[in-house]
């Protein structure tokens, strides 16, 4: 190895060791600490987290990934590392620490409004403090620079290279392909799932979903389950990759699927490349990809027929009195019912992307100042009511569910949505690869299943973007007919379209 690049290691290692020690501090704080641990916690979070801004951008550092990028006898991946890191660097150095502060304080600010504003359930509470947000995004958005669109530049902090015109067609396919869809179900006979919120022992939920994560291939000499208060992933390395879930007693939605959601997210971290710790390519490539693994097992695998024909006499075995008299097929129907909500985090497979439609069209346009904060709230329940046919009765159940927008994160929603449409497209290539795949699932084996992912989308990390890495793997770049035909077969068999 080129010895500038062994330097360049020891840098990155050690930038690697503290954000990844932050990373225990923080899953300690959502998961064991007691309630008195919390300030001297921050203040350890915030003393580490100097620390590792300051190796970051240290001048040797930077002179270190310079001298690399004249270098000519690297290899690829490690051309690759290099050129990720100049990036990362020259997108971090663009925001003046005036600006960064200035950001971190509007960010707090904008937090406790929304804290507030949920207790009185009141958007008006929010108001000030999003409109200075929005205001913060917009000169961050600036100072980033871009082409088209302002709000790609906000896009690009969550998913690389991402452009309004790619997103906006994909949600204009939404629109006129899906929304027939949801139509046509509305009209059918409805999936009864009343059984799903009887009472379920909390102990058992928790060795269901515990034998749910083994068989999925989730490893846990490397990794372990723990409760949270909202279910999360974590790393601290591919070999320490920790899950959360939340269990509900009068509702075995909760801890099923988001227990498989999180094992989604968990499997690719395991996947990334040891080799690469602290390196772009040992690194997720993006929050659409993320959540593509994640959506995948969640909803394709999750929710499929052939993974309860297999788990359902286990589940039913575990829950005997609230399942005996259930079907197999009835439990898939509960699993995969279509019932438009109001909440974002509850809704089903199908209506979850308008609500982020929703998200997105608003925030695009607070950002490029075509709507005013004034105005979110009409815009909010207009659009709900014209997409999803929902009168919004309050500001909660509304515009004020999510915390994103407190947190400054503009630009994110729509990571979501791709997530979702990615998948489908994964599946899809994966089904014509492995052609027994669902007769696997249907045995309980998921290795050929695992083993594409890590073939195809976890081990490049960062070598490749979000989409040549679904060019490579299927053949073509991100479509949103992969997930309209995925929904169709599904949803019409189900509803007796
Ligand atoms: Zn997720």
């Amino acid at each position: 190895m080129q010895a500038n690049y062994k330097k360049l290691l020891k840098f990155t290692n050690k930038i690697a060791d503290i954000k990844n020690a932050i990373a225990v501090l923080n899953w300690d704080q959502e998961t064991y600490m007691p309630p008195k641990g919390q300030g001297f916690r921050a203040q350890q979070i915030a003393t580490l987290s100097g620390i590792a801004h300051e190796a970051e951008t240290s001048t040797a550092y930077e002179n270190c990934i310079n001298e690399l990028l004249e270098e000519p006898s690297l290899n690829p991946v490690e051309s690759k590392n290099i050129q990720l890191l100049k990036r990362d660097m020259v997108k971090a150095k663009k925001l003046p620490s005036d600006f960064v502060i200035g950001l971190s304080k509007a960010t707090s600010k904008a937090f406790h409004a929304w804290i507030t504003a949920r207790k009185a359930n009141d958007f008006e509470l929010f108001k000030e403090a999003l409109s200075e947000m929005v205001k913060i995004q917009q000169e961050k958005a600036e100072i980033y620079g871009y082409k088209d669109h302002i709000y790609n530049a906000l896009m690009d902090d969550y998913e690389p290279k991402a452009t309004v015109q790619e997103i906006d067609t994909l949600f204009s396919e939404v629109k006129t392909k899906l929304s027939p869809l949801l139509a046509q179900i509305a009209k059918s006979p409805q999936v009864e799932d009343a059984f799903m919120y009887k009472q379920f022992a909390k102990d058992k939920q928790w060795d269901f979903g515990m034998t749910i994560l083994e068989q999925l291939g989730y490893d846990l000499e490397a990794g372990r389950q723990d409760l949270a208060e909202h279910p999360f992933s974590t790393t601290f390395s591919p070999f320490d990759v920790r899950v959360t879930t939340r269990i509900k007693e009068n509702n075995l939605y909760d801890m099923l699927w988001s227990c498989i959601h999180e094992c989604g997210h968990a499997l690719y971290e395991q996947g990334l490349s040891a080799a690469e710790y602290g390196l772009p390519c040992g690194e997720a490539v993006s929050l659409g990809i993320h959540e593509s693994q994640s959506r995948f097992y969640e909803n394709n695998i999750g929710r499929s027929e052939a993974f309860w024909e297999s788990n359902y006499p286990g589940l039913q075995a575990t829950f005997p009195n609230q399942l005996g008299d259930v079907s197999s097929e009835d439990f898939y129907r509960a699993a995969n019912i279509v019932k438009p909500s109001l909440i974002r985090t509850d809704a089903d497979e199908l209506s979850y992307h308008f609500h982020i439609m929703i998200r997105y069209e608003i925030e695009k346009q607070l950002i490029d100042g075509s709507l005013a904060v004034s105005d979110v709230k009409e815009a909010w329940n207009a659009s709900y009511s014209k997409y999803l046919n929902i009168n919004v009765p309050s500001d909660n159940q509304g515009v004020l569910q999510d915390v994103h927008w407190s947190h400054g994160g503009f630009g994110y929603f729509p990571t979501y949505s791709l997530g979702s449409f990615y998948a489908a497209q994964f599946e899809a290539k994966m089904v014509k690869e492995i052609p027994d795949m669902f007769q696997e699932i249907r045995t309980g084996e998921f290795s050929n299943i695992l083993t594409w992912l890590r073939t195809n989308i976890h081990q490049h990390g960062r070598f490749y973007t979000s989409q040549e890495l679904c060019k490579n793997a299927t053949g073509e770049t991100l479509k949103f007919d992969y997930f309209m035909d995925y929904a169709v077969k599904k949803y019409s068999a189900i509803y007796a379209l």
